[in-house]
């Protein structure tokens, strides 16, 4: 892992940072590349700009580590209105969640008792999608994500390509029908938890794309979703899917907001499945140095900003 990508993602965790970097306007004005605002409305006029591409989206309301039942509660009756918001509008759009703003820190039962809520609340022909976070939480995530399936089958996990462990946590899960999004893996884990060679990392998520699909063409996975930006990677997936008889339809690739809005939008125009992950709230600093640290070239947008002034 490059010293910088270090740096960062320890920085994320800082909470003298966190408390102090988000209030310099430089910092807020580079963050508006990756969310189109703090409030749930910003969110939903900028899924309505991405449904006039094809683009469907996924909403998340930034927070992790909740201290106090009060709050993971109001967390819980957010994305009840978020659910309500989406019915209103008709918009082609899901939710992806946190456990530990749903309280995981606080009791796994409570924090079921969140997810549960929410996902009784959600059409039953769309997904709510659970986060992975920091590899401390994956089997906590995983256990609370089995039981989820069990009560309801549209409920989705994401699995981290950079862990050693996803191998086997993916053959776990196949046999319960479950909706996948792989993703690289955001967070800084050691060596003996994750691959430290992005090579490494890329080709084991081409080996879990492949597999997740070929569970999908025998109904074994029923959402199958790639979260990267990797271009090469997409492609390398795009043809084996092709090679194996998927339509267009049914590939389907996640992005973040901001990012590789290009390739989004050519996904789209071509009839694959594109969404678009859109995050707001407040409470954004570990989530935007994370997306910086995936990308160190984005801290000169920050430069850029300091000296735009
Ligand atoms: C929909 C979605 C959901 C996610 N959910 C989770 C989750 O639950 N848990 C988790 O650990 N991680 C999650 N991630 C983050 C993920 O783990 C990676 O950190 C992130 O996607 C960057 O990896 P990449 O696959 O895009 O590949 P990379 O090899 O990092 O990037 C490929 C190319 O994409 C572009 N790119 C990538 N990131 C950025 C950026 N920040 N800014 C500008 N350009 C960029 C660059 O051109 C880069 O060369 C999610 C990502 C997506 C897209």
């Amino acid at each position: 892992m490059s010293l910088m990508r270090s740096l960062l993602l320890a920085a994320a965790q800082n909470q003298w940072l966190r408390e102090h970097a988000s209030r310099f306007w430089f910092v807020r004005g580079s963050v508006s590349r990756f969310m189109p605002g703090e409030t749930l409305d910003a969110a939903l006029a900028a899924a309505v700009a991405l449904r006039s591409k094809r683009i469907g989206t996924v909403f998340t309301h930034l927070g992790e580590n909740v201290k106090d039942g009060a709050e993971a509660q109001q967390v819980t009756e957010h994305y009840l209105e978020v659910l309500k918001r989406i019915r209103e509008s008709g918009l082609p759009a899901e939710i992806s969640v946190k456990l530990t703003q749903l309280g995981l820190d606080l009791s796994p039962d409570l924090c079921f008792e969140h997810l549960n809520a929410i996902v009784e609340s959600a059409q039953k022909d769309s997904v709510v999608w659970v986060d992975m976070e920091a590899s401390n939480y994956v089997d906590a995530t995983l256990d609370l994500y089995r039981r989820a399936l069990t009560a309801h089958p549209n409920v989705g996990v994401c699995l981290q390509a950079y862990l050693h462990r996803t191998k086997d946590d993916l053959a776990e899960l196949l046999p319960l029908q479950p909706s996948i999004r792989l993703v690289k893996g955001a967070y800084n884990e050691p060596p003996e938890i994750a691959y430290p060679r992005k090579q490494d990392v890329d080709e084991n998520y081409f080996q879990l794309g492949k597999q997740m699909l070929l569970a999908k063409k025998e109904n074994r996975c029923v959402r199958a979703a790639f979260g990267t930006h990797d271009v090469t990677l997409m492609q390398q997936l795009a043809d084996f899917a092709s090679a194996e008889g998927f339509g267009k339809k049914d590939f389907e690739v996640q992005m973040l907001y901001g990012i590789q809005r290009s390739e989004q939008e050519r996904l789209a125009s071509e009839g694959c499945t594109c969404i678009v992950l859109v995050s707001y709230g407040d409470y954004w600093y570990p989530w935007f140095v994370r997306r910086l640290a995936e990308r160190p070239a984005n801290l000169w947008f920050m430069v850029r900003n300091v000296f735009a002034a």
